[in-house]
């Protein structure tokens, strides 16, 4: 499970965060939604130190992010990341961009690299893309493979911070699918999107946030459907 606890973030004298707390239970999926400048991709980068909390306490399965005697890289691990944009190693052939990673900080052996990646490609559908470079891939294809590439790390916990607002309206859906099919394996997962559809039928809960708070929390189908805040009931009747 994910943890969130009192948690704030200033970045000089703007204060983006003003004290969130949150939980993602194992196996989980929660959606976050909310207008542009609310504080959801600081959320995000704060559950995995990429920012550091101003205040507050992370903790992933029972481990403290925040205690300042943790091992930051270890547990970090156990987190996989996909962004906006696909960040894949551009001079990398898709193989070696799942493998790096392994190899590196894991220091599993070439061959185990080698399988899991296979695996974790086969499992978002691009098993035959192994040997192709990123740039011969479509956008939806190269976002599956960032996907592909977290999940061969074995993370407990995927966080996703619009993973595919960046692409073209005919790519989402597989993109979308592969996140469904992943929360159908009880992948534990916190992700940021605009897909209030997806949030609908794939989050166990939503949260809203707005000004650096959460405003409202609750199922997905109470939060999207039957908002009780103001500032929810605003922000669906601008986006639905
Ligand atoms: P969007 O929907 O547009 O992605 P968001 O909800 O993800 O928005 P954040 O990116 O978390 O919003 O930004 C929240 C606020 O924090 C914004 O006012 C932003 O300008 C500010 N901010 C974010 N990162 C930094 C930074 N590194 N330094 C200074 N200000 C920052
Ligand atoms: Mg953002």
């Amino acid at each position: 499970a994910v943890e969130i606890v009192g948690l704030k973030k200033s970045f000089g004298p703007l204060e983006v965060l003003k004290g969130i707390d949150a939980r993602v239970e194992r196996g989980d999926v929660v959606c976050v939604i909310g207008p542009s400048g609310s504080g959801k991709s600081t959320l995000l980068r704060c559950v995995n130190l990429l920012e550091e909390p101003t205040a507050g306490r992370i903790v992933v399965n029972g481990t403290e992010l925040t205690d300042p005697d943790v091992d930051i890289d270890a547990a970090r691990t156990r987190i996989g990341m996909v962004f906006q944009g696909f960040n894949l190693f551009s001079h990398l052939n898709v193989l070696n961009n799942l493998m790096v990673a392994q190899r590196k900080v894991l220091k599993r052996d070439q061959k185990t690299a080698q399988e899991v990646a296979l695996r974790n490609l086969e499992r978002v559908g691009l098993g035959e893309k192994v040997n192709a470079m990123p740039a011969q891939l479509s956008g939806g294809q190269q976002q599956r493979v960032a996907i592909a590439r977290a999940l061969s790390m074995d993370p407990d916990v995927m966080l996703f911070d619009e993973p595919t607002s960046a692409l073209d309206p005919e790519l989402v859906g597989d993109v979308l699918g592969v996140m469904r099919q992943l929360a159908d394996e009880g992948m534990t997962m916190l992700v940021v999107t605009h897909e209030m559809q997806f949030a609908r039928e794939v989050a166990d809960r939503v949260l809203f946030m707005d000004g650096g708070y959460v405003v409202e929390e609750g199922p997905a189908e109470q939060v999207i459907s039957a908002p009780r805040h103001e500032r929810t009931q605003s922000f669906l009747a601008r986006v639905l």
